[in-house]
């Protein structure tokens, strides 16, 4: 198994949080016409639905999944690797018998269920070593489909009681891992080397995460931000600097659930609260919403829209104090 091909560096790696799967592919296809690519979904019925809504709408998509006749699995492989251009919609035990170098973009419609797999998979992009893009979308209903899925397997007498149980054990470590690499805000590419043994990187600078960071910084810098966003006047200072140890940890998480709602609306994070809001409500640490609506930035509308989600991160991070 080649272990840690996905965190070549050409390969970008990103997890997008979105429920929104089938509008996000559609975009993304649309964006990246006349590019070879791979949809690994988790079922044969989610595969095969995309893919006839896709097809449908006149996108180049071709199927292989598992238990599909022999003769159709070839065929559409064979369309696959002849040209540029087509885009594979996998389910199961995907394989390729011919190398295909010029794969621009692997997306996982739903979560694989360990890094080895992800790995495995995303690793069929950009083999020629120019840049591809790997895209997981992760959704929280995928976890329990997973865990069903698991319970699913049986035990087919391969294997003694004791064996079976440490066997699923296992596969729920990967799968909590995978987990991991899907919600920590890390940087991916480093989260997998360390899972592979390998040394991580500080910031790859080739991850969602990596480069969310630097296009926020980007946002701020190409005067993005409202007039009320951006400091009036005098030497910048970061809002996150003015903060103390421990605030500055609830920012942190204020900054993921920022993130998150942003990816979710398609956003930069900026139109949701600035830096400077945030730091603000860490500093007044509001408890309720009229407290919250005191906080730099948030008006009427923010407060509806996202009140309630930041409050509970705010009151999450008190309870867990002792
Ligand atoms: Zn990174």
């Amino acid at each position: 198994m080649k272990k840690s091909s996905a965190v070549k560096e050409n390969l970008f790696l990103s997890v997008e949080q979105t429920r929104k799967k089938e509008a996000y592919v559609r975009a993304y296809l649309r964006r990246h016409p006349d590019e070879s690519g791979i949809i690994f979904c988790a079922t044969r019925r989610i595969a095969e639905t995309l893919c006839k809504k896709l097809s449908g709408e006149g996108f180049p998509v071709l199927s292989c999944v598992e238990g599909m006749p022999e003769l159709r699995r070839m065929r559409a492989l064979e369309a696959f690797t002849s040209g540029p251009g087509r885009i594979m919609i996998a389910a199961g035990a995907f394989r390729m018998e011919k190398e295909k170098t010029d794969i621009r973009f692997v997306i996982h419609y739903n979560l694989p269920p360990s890094p080895e797999d992800y790995c495995r998979e995303a690793g069929y992009a950009g083999l020629d070593s120019e840049r591809a893009e790997c895209i997981l979308l992760f959704s929280r209903q995928d976890i329990a489909a997973r865990r069903m899925q698991l319970k699913n397997l049986k035990n087919n007498g391969e294997y003694t009681e004791k064996e079976w149980e440490s066997l699923r054990r296992e596969d729920e470590e990967r799968l909590q891992e995978m987990i991991a690499y899907c919600t920590r805000e890390d940087c991916l590419r480093g989260f997998l080397q360390r899972y592979f043994g390998e040394k991580p990187e500080e910031n790859c600078g080739n991850c969602s995460f990596c480069c969310g960071a630097v296009m926020q910084d980007g946002w701020e810098k190409e005067g993005l931000l409202s007039e009320g966003e951006r400091g009036k006047s005098g030497p910048k200072v970061r809002p996150a600097d003015t903060l103390e140890e421990e605030e500055r940890i609830l920012f942190e998480q204020l900054r993921i659930l920022r993130r998150e709602i942003a990816s979710e609306k398609k956003v930069p994070p900026y139109i949701v609260f600035s830096d400077r809001t945030l730091a603000d409500m860490c500093r007044k640490f509001p408890r309720t919403e009229a407290e919250l609506l005191e906080v730099n930035g948030v008006g009427e509308y923010k407060l509806e829209q996202y009140g309630e989600q930041f409050l509970k991160v705010l009151h999450g991070s008190d309870a867990a104090q002792p």
